[in-house]
């Protein structure tokens, strides 16, 4: 049975017609520290339920929490980044509710005194414009446990026969990253929701304060959506700024690129509908369905949750120094964004090029590669063919097949000392993905080297010609490409070990 009705949607088209969306993202990430915001816990993901919790994370009474110092300066760092001010002083908050993972019945976060605030980032869209998102805050927070929900059908609650609650996760430094209201990007407003996530998972893969992976929930995405009329043509003029805005949703936990993008795309269209019909959006929160595409109704949620927001007394205020701060400024990486066309430019890659290069995930790996010798043309032709399609089919990251950028540096050192050609690279690289070693000693083990010996070669383009006077007949009329048939005999008659651009050579020297 399936719990998720399917609400009436205008078309996308339609509804940008009539209304101008409005979002507000609200991105949480977790910090990759060792230990936990409050506690020495290790925060290692996978490890055996309830085995990194102590009496802090647990909340256990009389148990005192202390500010893990590195997170502080990861949430500084990001904060500078993104263009920030940073709090000269600031505290944290106990935000009081109950949820069954949260043992304390608060969670301590920071409320109207947040660590970062008032900056942007600029995103880049598909075709090169860019559009800045403003950013309201960026404050510190801890994670709360997470349940399992056993013997139901959905994964949730209801249904369930009992639950597990592991606290592993319980205090895990988090930053949530909160935009102010998103306006004047029209149709495209999907489009800059998943850019701008996109923008800002790559910011903090470059300051490394975080493992970035959005399936593993290191980053996960609460998108707002609302609708107003529109105020003519231009999403960007003074006359639609003045419209007011309309009721929000949020939808929780988006946790893909893609997602993202979908999620806001389905609410513009299920709000339209709504709105057409003479309703009103009811300001809730909403959970997306990656399998169905929809979006299905969550609980009310109003601007004034009363949340019994009170200084927490357990801990001392952070007041990071002025030098401190700008210390830190000095470790911020190049921009991601500055860095890609450097980069493009130092490769020589065309746009469509490395936006393969940014799909595939092997920007690094690439640079890596080049650094060990190999040309970026054949860097790039690896990462981003063979081995991305394999990544892909495993459901992994190329980094995680077991090929080194050292490996593919080595393989096309042998391609171009003429020791392989391009299908024997392909088997040796087989070889190193079934961890029969390194480049060289696959190439060895399995006995593959470009026959050097032009007499062997010879010998066997004679025998092909010989053998189809039909094509020879056309190659000498002209018909060039019909060379191709006796190259493929040729490679054949030498077991795949000749190199073809030789032995295409070789034929058009004999009959042209
Ligand atoms: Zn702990």
């Amino acid at each position: 049975m399936s719990t998720q009705t399917a609400e009436a949607v205008v078309g996308y088209d339609e509804a940008l017609t009539r209304y101008d969306p409005v979002l507000g993202l609200e991105v949480h990430v977790e910090l990759n520290t060792a230990t936990k915001m409050f506690c020495g816990c290790a925060t290692g993901f996978g490890a055996e339920p309830n085995t990194q919790t102590c009496p802090v994370c647990l909340g256990l009474p009389g148990a005192l929490p202390v500010v893990n110092a590195t997170a502080v300066e990861s949430a500084i760092r990001i904060g500078l980044a993104l263009n920030c001010q940073i709090a000269e002083w600031c505290r944290f908050a106990r935000k009081n509710y109950f949820y069954p993972d949260m043992p304390k019945n608060f969670q301590t976060s920071q409320y109207d005194e947040p660590i970062a605030f008032d900056g942007y980032l600029d995103v880049e869209l598909s075709d090169g414009e860019v559009f800045r998102v403003e950013i309201e805050r960026a404050h510190m927070e801890e994670d709360t446990g997470k349940s399992t929900h056993v013997g139901g059908a959905t994964g949730r609650i209801h249904g369930a026969e009992y639950s597990l609650v592991d606290f592993n996760r319980a205090g895990i430094p988090l930053i949530e990253i909160v935009t102010k209201p998103i306006t004047g990007a029209g149709e495209r407003a999907p489009e800059v929701a998943k850019a701008y996530v996109g923008a800002l998972r790559d910011l903090l893969k470059a300051l490394a304060v975080s493992e970035v992976k959005m399936e593993q929930g290191n980053v996960r995405c609460d998108a707002n959506v609302s609708l107003r009329s529109r105020a003519g043509d231009d999403p960007t003029s003074a006359e639609q700024a003045q419209v007011p805005l309309g009721t929000r949703t949020e939808t929780k936990n988006v946790n893909s690129l893609r997602s993202v993008e979908r999620a806001v795309r389905y609410e513009i269209c299920r709000h339209a509908a709504v709105l057409d019909g003479g309703g009103s959006i009811l300001q809730e929160t909403r959970h997306w369905h990656e399998d169905t595409g929809v979006t299905t109704s969550g609980r009310p949620k109003s601007d004034a949750d009363d949340y019994r927001y009170f200084p927490e007394p357990d801990l001392v205020p952070v007041a990071p120094t002025r030098e401190r701060v700008e210390e830190l400024r000095a470790t911020l990486p190049e921009p991601p964004a500055e860095r890609r066309r450097r980069l493009q430019a130092d490769w020589g890659y065309s746009d469509l090029e490395m936006r393969d290069v940014l799909n595939a995930g092997a920007v690094e790996v690439i640079e890596e590669t080049v650094a060990a010798g190999a040309t970026p043309a054949a860097a790039r032709k690896w990462w981003t063919g063979e081995l991305a399609r394999r990544a892909n089919a495993e459901g992994a990251e190329v980094t995680e097949l077991g090929v080194t950028p050292a490996h593919i540096a080595e393989l096309d050192g042998l391609v171009r000392d003429g020791r392989l050609n391009d299908s024997m690279a392909r088997q040796v690289l087989e070889g190193v993905l079934a961890g029969e070693g390194g480049p060289t000693e696959v190439a060895d083990a399995r006995g593959l080297e470009l026959v050097q010996d032009d007499g062997a070669l010879e010998v066997a383009v004679d025998k092909v010609i010989e053998a189809n006077p039909d094509v020879v007949e056309k190659i000498r009329g002209g018909k060039v490409q019909a060379a191709g048939a006796l190259i493929g005999q040729v490679m054949k008659e030498m077991r795949g070990q000749a190199d073809a651009a030789k032995v295409r050579e070789l034929i058009l020297g004999r009959l042209t």
